[in-house]
């Protein structure tokens, strides 16, 4: 049968690469989108990962769809950039609350349906900001950061149950979320000289939610070109 995914965000840029990648090796891949309307092909589930209750309702429908989730991928995220002299309370408050704590919301949903199943892969896409820090990041790098925390915690807690829980850390990838930035900047520090395309990440989510990735865990993986090379 096949496996139960889901992937918030995955209704755009890394997210949908990865719902695609997934979808194509044979899985039932679900994505949550917050905004729009769901990718085609792929079943769709509005959820804002900052409410705990869509985050629930969100696990119903595709519990009821496709059966309790085995591979969670947590990719929703955003960025608020500015220097931390500028930065409201709220601006870091409501990064971390969609990139870290809306990881804890969807990790704390999919546990305990894992531990009966007695098998799981719970997947959280980190940046490689989150171990250099970046300038006007601070917010962002912060919730980046704690996502290595609290994966290394759930690694040990739920490792028995046969659950691995793994950090993929890109670089630069060309989405929405960069469209804006200097690309000729960034790219200068790049050492493969190039941003990543959003499969390039996909394809290393899809070998962690693989049976040849069965003794990961607790891992960061980083896909960046190099660019954090010594993090
Ligand atoms: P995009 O901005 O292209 O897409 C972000 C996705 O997250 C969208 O699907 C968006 O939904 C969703 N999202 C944002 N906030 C919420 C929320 N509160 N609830 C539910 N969904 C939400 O970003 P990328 O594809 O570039 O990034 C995906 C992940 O990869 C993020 O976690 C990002 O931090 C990380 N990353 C990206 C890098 C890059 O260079 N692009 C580098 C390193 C890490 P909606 O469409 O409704 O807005």
């Amino acid at each position: 049968m096949a496996r139960s995914v889901l992937v918030t965000g995955g209704n755009r840029g890394i997210g949908l690469a990865i719902a695609r990648e997934l979808a194509a090796a044979g899985d039932a891949v679900a994505v949550t989108y917050r905004s729009g309307e769901p990718p085609e092909g792929l079943f769709g589930v509005r959820c804002d990962v900052t409410s705990t209750a869509d985050v629930e309702a969100a696990f119903d429908k595709v519990e009821a769809e496709h059966g309790p989730v085995e591979v969670l991928v947590s990719n929703a995220g955003i960025t608020k950039d500015t220097l931390l002299a500028m930065m409201k309370e709220e601006t870091f408050t409501d990064v971390i609350d969609a990139n870290l704590t809306g990881a804890y919301r969807v990790a704390k949903r999919a546990i305990r349906p894992m531990m009966r199943l007695k098998r799981g892969r719970i997947i959280l896409i980190s940046s490689v900001v989150g171990l250099s820090g970046q300038a006007g990041q601070a917010n962002y790098a912060a919730s980046k950061a704690g996502l290595v925390g609290f994966a290394r915690s759930l690694a040990r807690e739920y490792g028995s149950r046969n659950i691995t829980v793994n950090v993929v850390s890109p670089g630069f990838v060309a989405t929405d979320m960069t469209a804006e930035l200097d690309q000729e900047a960034i790219v200068a520090n790049i050492p493969l000289g190039r941003q990543a395309a959003p499969e390039e990440i996909a394809r290393v989510v899809r070998f962690l939610s693989s049976d040849d990735a069965s003794y990961i865990t607790g891992a960061v993986i980083p896909v960046d070109g190099g660019l954090g090379m010594g993090h």
